[in-house]
């Protein structure tokens, strides 16, 4: 005998999960194409795939595309990249527009059932109907006027709309559930609006589109889904849907409503996002500065780290959650931690000229790694037991903030008359006087080497002889206020510094490994990642940038 639910048959329900290979459960991710995927995103693909995962399910990709004036192709080929890239396995990729034509026929039984009407109201109107005057003041409900035509009156004009008779906002279907209804989204929510745009899938072949609450419970149904995940707003909307579902007397997939994730001095709406992007506040939805999945990924974060952040999130059904983006950086830190090569750069460069470079070479303590006129460091990578080697040469770049020419109390690094260590090598010394000079705009320090000396401090250095220049993105957050979408004009407390360019110069190991994509640690200064404007000549860099995806310790507030 069939098992039924609400009075449904769950026995076609069953039969179909049982197709799929004895299916426990299904769920589904919904995005509209209409812009990035973005972190938020990622923690609704955390939970709708992982759970999935976990209880003997699988995960369908469904494009929820009813509003073709803001959808394109290019959402859709993204949206699909980006789950990919996240680790995602997508069972099946539907689309919400495959389903008009299912959808129309069931608006159809729904007129001819007298549980859907044609309305002429204007927005406006029916705002007012439903019992909130313009000021937002409540007023008493009211039913309006066409609530009361015939069916006859409401299948040809329903017909009509689909005609293309009248324009946009003319008519309406509607459901005709409850004026009156103690929640608001009970009072004859509209099922069909009216939309001439060409819609990226089905062209000009409809003008009227389904709304999110006839479309969404209907096709959640359809494809059956077992556990409609869906962000909190919706929570409001669950009666609408239990009720479509059952007048429509198809099976009631089980919801549950979790919360938006945010983030901290970012904002994470599409269309807020779009608006940097057209504003040319940022180069791109993948801007490395963007809360957006391609941006995280240019930034250098890993799918591996962004889960990591939706798992550290959890679920909780708490209005808003507001993510520091410290989080987000120490779940970086360390998965990069762990897989990273070690590497020196010099991001902000003064030279080093070791006038007794010579003298030095001929004293090393271990003669075995001279080699030439260089000394050969050897270098650990870390992430394994491998090392690589480092040539130590007569002019060095060391950085910029490792030397004062007038040093504050406590500088422990190069200053006119003081010393430091190079790591791997020996330690320089600065005279009082008379060793530092400007060169081409750049400040040349002259010192001397010795061995053997015990200094307190050791910096990182590059060879001038080897290096190889590189442009240096360095990133801060987008705005300077917390939360930014809290207050009128968001778009205009951007901070000013959110990137800075600085050309530096990485090792010749970096150059020599560099990939697109490709992370590395850069000692003292933070994790990078090789950003795709780098030019590759032959499988050789020409031109390098790398980004800073995070310092090693803590930058935001
Ligand atoms: P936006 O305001 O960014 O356009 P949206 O909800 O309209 O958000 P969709 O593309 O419809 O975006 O979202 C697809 C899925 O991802 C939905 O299930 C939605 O609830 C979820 N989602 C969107 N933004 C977030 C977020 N910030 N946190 C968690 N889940 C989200
Ligand atoms: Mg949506
Ligand atoms: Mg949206």
């Amino acid at each position: 005998s069939d098992k039924t639910w609400c009075g449904r048959v769950l026995s076609e329900h069953d039969k179909v999960l049982k197709d799929y290979g004895n299916l426990t459960c299904l769920t589904r991710f919904p995005p509209e194409p209409n812009g990035y995927l973005h972190i938020g995103h990622a923690k609704s693909m955390f939970l709708n795939f992982n759970y999935a995962k976990q209880h003997n399910g699988k995960t369908i990709l469904r494009f929820d595309d009813t509003n073709p004036e803001k959808e394109n192709v290019e959402f859709v080929e993204s949206i699909k990249a980006d789950v990919h890239w996240m680790g995602h396995e997508i069972f099946k990729t539907t689309f919400t527009s495959s389903y008009f034509p299912r959808l129309y026929a069931i608006a159809v039984e729904f007129i001819k059932a007298g549980l859907a009407y044609v309305d002429d109201q204007t927005d406006a109107d029916m705002k007012l109907y439903r019992g909130t005057k313009p000021d937002g003041t409540q007023c008493e409900p009211r039913d309006p006027p066409c609530r009361f035509n015939s069916i006859e009156t409401n299948l040809r004009e329903f017909q009509r709309m689909k005609d293309g008779f009248y324009r946009e906002g003319e008519r309406t279907l509607r459901l005709k559930i409850d004026m009156r209804h103690a929640n608001p989204t009970m009072r004859d929510p509209v099922a069909y609006r009216i939309k001439f745009c060409e819609h990226h899938r089905t062209g000009t072949e409809w003008c009227i589109y389904p709304s999110y609450d006839f479309s969404h419970c209907l096709i959640d149904s359809f494809e059956d889904i077992t556990h409609s995940m869906c962000t909190l707003e919706f929570q409001i909307r669950q009666i609408v849907y239990n009720y479509v579902t059952e007048r429509a007397k198809v099976y009631l997939p089980m919801q549950w409503e979790f919360n938006r994730l945010n983030l901290t001095q970012t904002v994470m709406s599409k269309r807020k996002l779009l608006q940097l992007v057209t504003d040319k506040h940022v180069r791109g939805w993948d801007d490395p500065r963007m809360p957006t999945i391609r941006g995280l990924r240019r930034r250098g974060f890993t799918p591996a780290a962004l889960n990591a952040l939706c798992a550290a999130a959890g679920v909780t059904r708490s209005d808003s959650q507001t993510i520091r983006a410290s989080l987000l950086e120490r779940c970086v830190r360390e998965d990069l931690d762990a897989s990273a090569p070690r590497a020196f750069a010099v991001v902000s460069p003064v030279k080093v000229v070791i006038e007794n470079f010579a003298e030095l070479l001929a004293t090393h303590p271990d003669s075995a790694t001279v080699e030439g006129d260089a000394i050969i460091c050897t270098h650990p990578l870390k992430v394994t037991a491998d090392t690589y080697t480092e040539r130590l040469t007569s002019e060095l770049f060391i950085e910029e903030s490792d030397f004062m020419a007038t040093p504050t109390k406590g500088f422990l690094r190069l200053f006119p008359g003081g010393s430091v260590g190079l790591r791997f090598g020996p330690t320089i010394q600065l005279a009082k006087e008379g060793a530092v000079f400007t060169e081409g705009g750049m400040t040349v320090l002259r010192v001397t080497g010795v061995w053997g000396a015990t200094p307190s401090k050791f910096i990182h250095w590059v060879s001038a002889a080897d290096a190889v220049p590189a442009e240096v993105r360095l990133y801060g957050p987008l705005f300077e206020d917390e939360k930014p979408d809290l207050s009128d004009g968001w778009e205009k407390r951007l901070n000013p510094d959110s990137l800075v360019v600085k050309r530096g110069y990485v090792s010749r190991f970096v150059a020599e490994t560099a990939r697109i994509e490709g992370h590395y640690q850069f000692e003292r200064l933070g994790f990078f990642v090789v950003d795709k404007d780098t030019v590759m000549t032959k499988g050789k860099v020409t031109s390098l940038v790398v980004n800073r995806t995070v310092g090693l310790r803590d930058s935001f507030k």
